[in-house]
């Protein structure tokens, strides 16, 4: 089973396009959708969700009112000022602003403060018309999207094994932050999306050199690549500069467009130039080792 990862430097470059295109030609494959703090895999794939299940990550204060005296221990202790007492002397807990240090519930000398497990987010297990899904949504306000990330990927790391895909396929998330790198460890192959702009190449730089650091194989596809004919030229320049293959050039289409807004991919369009170019782009990655077929059991223990 290879794990291919799908990246960009940033939001808005097409890499969740290119996602669900790709999806279906590597069917039946297991899908996940790293970016779980702005989730959109599922616009396009419209995933049957089968199973529901909390994350829970850290703790959080739960007061028990009937024992508080009011003492405002709880609230003096505080490093986060996330305790603020009312009027009454009744301590109340600011939204989002825990740590979930546990320090309230070790002072308060009437024991009315207990550490419970915290509820941060929900991940599900859904079918779409390309193989099982993994995806899932963090609260607002909650942090621990590494984590998150990171449990994700191991359930689909399992489902993939235990059904006997040849692929897992992930959505990254934007940006080279905590939930990217929790994303790339251990991948087979990261395609990296970026577009003709300034801060796209700006932002393909900063992926690339993340992507090094992890030691994983990859290749740039360059979507919208007609836009900008000059900057696709500059980013092709670099790429041979650093002696990085470009996998493809995609042409903006409306047809990517329209198609997230009817909750489908441009593959339903046959014949289309998204379509052929996509079609391109399968038949150069197939030929590359990371896309090869192996038997399944060969790295259960990469992740
Ligand atoms: S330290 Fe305990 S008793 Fe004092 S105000 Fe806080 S919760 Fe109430
Ligand atoms: S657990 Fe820590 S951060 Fe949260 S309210 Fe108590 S003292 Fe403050």
């Amino acid at each position: 089973m290879k794990e291919i990862l799908v990246i960009s430097g940033k939001g808005g470059a097409g890499k969740t396009s290119l996602t669900a295109a790709l999806a279906g030609l590597m069917a039946p494959c297991v899908l996940v959708d790293c970016d779980v703090d702005a989730a959109d895999l599922h616009l396009l794939l419209q995933p049957k969700v089968q199973e529901t299940h909390p994350f829970i990550s850290g703790q959080e204060p739960v007061l028990d009112a009937s024992r508080c005296v009011g003492c405002g221990r709880c609230e003096e202790l505080c490093r986060f000022e996330a305790i603020r007492l009312s009027p009454a002397g009744q301590p109340g807990f600011v939204p989002g602003a825990c740590e979930g240090c546990g320090v309230c519930a070790d002072h308060c000398p009437e024991e009315a403060i207990a550490m419970t497990p915290r509820q941060c987010g929900e991940w599900h297990r859904s079918t779409t018309s390309a193989g099982t899904m993994i995806h899932a949504r963090l609260f607002p306000g909650a942090e621990n999207s590494g984590k998150l990330v990171a449990a994700i990927r191991k359930t689909a790391k399992e489902t993939a094994l235990a059904q006997g895909c040849d692929f897992l396929l992930s959505d990254g998330p934007p940006g080279i932050g905590c939930p990217v790198i929790a994303s790339l460890s251990g991948v087979d192959f990261a395609l990296l999306v970026t577009e003709p702009s300034v801060s796209g190449l700006h932002d393909l730089r900063r992926i690339i050199e993340l992507v090094r650091g992890f030691e994983v194989d990859f290749q740039v596809i360059i979507n919208k690549a007609d836009i900008h004919p000059a900057m696709t030229a500059d980013i092709e320049d670099f790429c041979q500069s650093q002696r990085i293959d470009v996998a493809g050039k995609i042409s903006y289409s409306r047809l990517f467009v329209e198609t997230l807004r009817r909750g489908h991919t441009v593959m339903a369009h046959p014949a289309s130039d998204p379509e052929q170019e996509i079609m391109a782009l399968w038949k150069h990655l197939s030929s590359l080792k990371a896309f090869q077929k192996t038997p399944n059991n060969d790295k259960e223990t990469k992740a």
